[in-house]
């Protein structure tokens, strides 16, 4: 039995308009929508463009929007999208390279500026910083993000305020502030209370419905607006 796949195609400098090519695969029992593409690559059409890399959900790279949802192509069993026809799309609202692949540039400038690094509370750290059960319970959803872009994609705000932080960045601030082994929470919590920080999130949820790894970004920017205003209240005049 074969399936359809029907695969976004863009070369910039060869082609006019992005268009979508079919490819017939050979669908063996739990493939992934990845083994598709590398079933096509390797096949069917080698100058088709795609990112990945662990294949087994960790490292992000393969986030994709297919059959009208954002997913990892490699944790996506063809059988489980229960459809004739494989639509995949790259990540919408980031600039194209090529086919699959979107330029992430931007996104990385971003979490690189909310400082994405524990600033331990000792300057020299002598030992293993110890936390309590309670304490990592704390982080211990927002830790699994893989900074796949799917929520940072999916966020409405994103598509009309390019500056935005974004959930993804925003939620790895949450992460370091929520983290009893940091001391950096008030200088993290100044970064992300600007004019692109927390505010411009209306919860619209559309982060949470992408996240591949079932993160509540909207209930961690709910948090980190709480501590805003509760910073803003102590510390008026700064
Ligand atoms: Fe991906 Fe979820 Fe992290 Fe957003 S929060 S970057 S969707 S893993």
């Amino acid at each position: 039995m074969n399936v359809t796949f029907r695969v976004f195609r863009f070369s910039p400098g060869v082609d006019k308009e992005p268009h979508f090519d079919t490819y017939s695969v050979p669908l063996k029992e739990s493939m992934t929508v990845l083994e598709g593409l590398l079933y096509i690559l390797d096949n069917l059409d080698p100058t088709l463009s795609f990112r990945f890399a662990c294949r087994e959900g960790v490292c992000g790279s393969c986030a994709m929007f297919i059959n009208g949802s954002y997913k990892l192509a490699c944790q996506t069993q063809i059988g489980e999208l229960k459809a004739n026809k494989i639509e995949v799309q790259p990540l919408p609202n980031f600039p194209l390279v090529k086919d699959l692949v979107v330029d992430l540039s931007a996104f990385y400038e971003k979490i690189e500026k909310v400082l994405p690094y524990l600033t331990a509370k000792n300057d020299v750290v002598e030992k293993e910083q110890l936390q309590s059960p309670v304490e990592r319970k704390r982080i211990d959803e927002v830790i699994d993000c893989i900074l796949c872009a799917a929520c940072q994609s999916a966020c409405p705000q994103g598509w009309t305020g390019k500056d935005f932080l974004g959930p993804a960045v925003l939620i790895k601030s949450y992460r370091f502030i929520a983290d009893s082994r940091d001391r950096a929470g008030d200088e993290r919590l100044k970064l992300v209370s600007g004019e692109d920080g927390v505010w411009r999130c209306h919860s619209a949820f559309n982060c949470v419905e992408a996240c591949p790894k079932h993160i509540n970004q909207t209930a961690a920017i709910g948090s980190l607006k709480r501590k805003a205003v509760v910073r803003k209240l102590l510390f008026w005049k700064r």
